[in-house]
């Protein structure tokens, strides 16, 4: 089968390699869509990922073999893949963070090796999820940021009369603001330097848009004149974290969403007497993929604005990439990996 195939040295060639062998339990599934991620971008552009690697973690499609021992579906079924659940005992399970199970072992962050910019998958029938018959396959694919931006929402505790900065306007921050106008919240201001973006931020929900360098700086041990109560760092940036922290009132929620290489300065002394929460978010709620799917059939999110209108195929991503990297797309670019055989 075609697969986009990490090369090394910031380079992915399309690559003929072997379907992988059903198990008794799994099934095989023909991707559809998979999202480019900015996990991808990290991986591919930064050089992180290892030769050999096929990326891609956001898909979705539809089953066409399953193994003997695959019960409950058939062929034709669209579906995607439920994150593998935590212990649900630990520490960290039993405070809704299966993410970081403490019963798991240690995630190698660099084993991309079976991702989806390919064209079948094999997957443990059991964790399948069918996707629900308002979503579109296609769609679909934005069940694993969906399920990611309701992660960072729901550790943040977010409510309505939450006066809320969004930093970072691409596929994250437009996700995390999509959810937040969902979970109807009132005030949401998106602050990124791309003009698209900002505009796109409008367009799914955002209720203001600000330049990076239009926010203020704190002045010592009180709050910005007009201050957010959560902020999300979607960018990755330092710059943005450290600005998003300027921006943050008394008893604020801090939320770090986006990774990045150079870490932010925080000035400690400011938490401390404003007294402030922050937090990471890795990954997922306990509840896994179904509430995500939930919200996605649900119509309440701009689908048709938070995916980018044109497709792309295997050999296309890395010029895509580029352009994410430099902001030219401010929604998710769908990879459609369908073969001409
Ligand atoms: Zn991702
Ligand atoms: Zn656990």
């Amino acid at each position: 089968m075609p697969a986009a195939v990490y090369i090394g040295d910031g380079a992915i060639e399309v690559r003929h390699i072997p379907i992988p062998a059903l198990g008794a339990g799994d099934a095989l599934v023909e991707i559809s869509h998979c999202g480019i991620c900015g996990t991808d971008l990290h991986l591919v552009l930064e050089r992180y990922a290892r030769p050999g690697s096929v990326l891609g973690h956001e898909w979705s499609g539809t089953i066409v073999a399953l193994g003997a021992d695959a019960t409950g579906w058939e062929l034709g079924a669209r579906v995607v893949l439920d994150p593998t659940p935590g212990c649900g005992h630990c520490r960290a399970c039993l405070r809704g963070r299966p993410s970081v199970c403490l019963r798991r072992e240690p995630p190698d962050l660099l084993d991309f090796s079976r991702g989806a910019f390919c064209r079948f998958k094999v997957a443990p029938a059991a964790r399948l999820l069918r996707v629900p018959a308002a979503l579109s396959t296609r769609a679909a694919a934005l069940t694993e940021p969906t399920a990611i931006a309701l992660h960072s929402v729901n550790l943040a505790g977010v409510s309505p009369d939450d006066r809320v900065l969004v930093t970072g306007g691409g596929p994250v921050g437009l996700l995390t603001t999509a959810v937040l106008r969902s979970r109807g919240v009132r005030e949401i201001v998106v602050s990124e330097p791309a003009p698209a973006r900002r505009e796109r931020a409008l367009a799914v929900g955002a209720t203001a848009v600000i330049a990076p360098d239009e926010l203020p700086r704190a002045p010592m041990g009180r709050p910005v004149s007009s201050p957010f109560t959560v902020a999300f760092e979607c960018s990755g940036h330092a710059a943005a974290a450290e600005s998003a922290l300027d921006q943050l009132d008394y008893a604020g929620t801090f939320v770090f969403v986006g990774t990045g290489s150079a870490p932010p300065r925080v000035n400690h002394n400011r938490v401390i007497v404003m007294e402030q929460t922050l937090i990471g978010a890795y990954n997922y709620d306990a509840a896994g993929f179904r509430p995500a799917l939930e919200l996605l059939s649900s119509g309440a999110l701009p689908l048709d604005r938070l995916i980018e209108p044109v497709d792309i195929g295997l050999d296309e991503v890395l010029t895509t990439m580029h352009r994410l990297a430099a902001g030219e797309l401010p929604g998710k670019v769908m990879v459609a990996p369908e073969a001409p055989a």
